[in-house]
């Protein structure tokens, strides 16, 4: 009987400690289920450290090209803003190979968005400089002549490199020697025969658009849809529709254009083949465009200038 008494008590013992211990899981179940129901952010917070790590308020903006070699702070007078009444300033779209700085002066906040790009060209055609600045000071004191329905884009100078360089023929490519007109990727060509055109050593580029005052003015067309374009030179050919063969609306606003000027048109033909131009691209990118010539190597022909802004703004397509 002793015996079995002592198997007794030892079966009663571990009866109660698995008692007890079932008794405390229920326990702790019942505490958990609150727990968790009060506290589901466990499960949330792991998709919100995933946004968090990605930090994209760090990432290079897109429309700023690497810089290639000089520092902006580094860049000439020519990029000192203009002294605007109003105070305005422009947008750096871009950098030149050299880090100078390509800014667009932006008028009026129309659907209809109009551009007009000057210096291409550079030193040699730096009047065309002087008159996009003589007309975004006059847009600035102004803004009564812009209609309700039109926002307008002044690129002031696309090739500060080559304007750097001097007022002169060694002025006009950029700082790689390239014709930043013959650049664009429409009709691209390295080279071209140069009966009738430039004959000074110069290249298309190594690639369609490959330069960045190119990629900067491209990526700006491309976010920004303009349905008119002007891009200004130097001197005295008159002015060329977009398009192989004319684009119909570029012709329609070379003619608007050429009617309160002097500048030709049609224009001279030289006989030069024109190759990767900024008005063809302007075409191909749905914009009535033409590339425009001043009188001169010297003059800004503001009076005649200002007439041309009037038709430009007011042009319906
Ligand atoms: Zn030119």
């Amino acid at each position: 009987m002793r015996r079995g008494a002592g198997i007794v008590a030892l079966i009663w013992g571990i009866n109660i400690l698995v008692l007890a211990a079932l008794l405390g899981a229920v326990v702790f179940y019942i505490n958990q289920q609150p727990a968790q129901a009060a506290f589901p952010a466990p499960v949330a917070t792991q998709p919100a450290q995933a946004i968090f790590t990605s930090e994209p308020t760090l990432r290079p903006l897109p429309t700023v090209p690497q810089l290639a070699a000089t520092p902006v702070d580094r860049a000439p007078a020519t990029s000192t803003p203009l002294a605007l009444t109003s105070g305005r300033r422009a947008t750096i779209i871009g950098l030149s190979v050299s880090g100078r700085p390509l800014e667009v002066y932006t008028f009026g906040q129309g659907e209809k968005k109009r551009m007009i790009v000057a210096g291409i060209h550079g030193g040699y055609e730096w009047n065309t400089i002087a008159l996009a600045d003589e007309l975004i000071t006059h847009l600035d004191g102004h803004p009564d002549i812009i209609p309700s329905d039109v926002t307008i884009y002044i690129l002031r100078n696309l090739n500060p490199d080559g304007e750097a360089r001097g007022h002169t023929r060694e002025g006009r490519a950029n700082g790689r020697n390239v014709d930043l007109n013959r650049n664009f990727p429409i009709n691209w060509q390295v080279d071209w025969p140069r009966d009738g055109c430039w004959k000074d050593p110069i290249t298309g580029g190594d690639s369609p658009g490959s330069e960045p005052e190119t990629q900067a003015l491209m990526r700006f067309i491309e976010t920004h849809p303009i349905d008119a374009l002007i891009s200004y030179h130097s001197a005295a050919l008159g002015v060329f529709p977009g398009g192989t063969p004319w684009d119909d609306d570029s012709k329609r606003l070379a003619q608007a254009l050429s009617d309160v000027s002097n500048y030709p048109y049609p224009p001279v033909d030289t006989g030069c083949l024109y190759t990767g131009t900024l008005a063809d691209f302007g075409v191909a990118m749905g914009a009535a465009s033409v590339d425009m010539e001043l009188s001169n190597h010297r003059d800004t022909d503001f009076e005649i200038n200002l007439r041309v802004l009037g038709v430009f703004l007011n042009w319906q397509r």
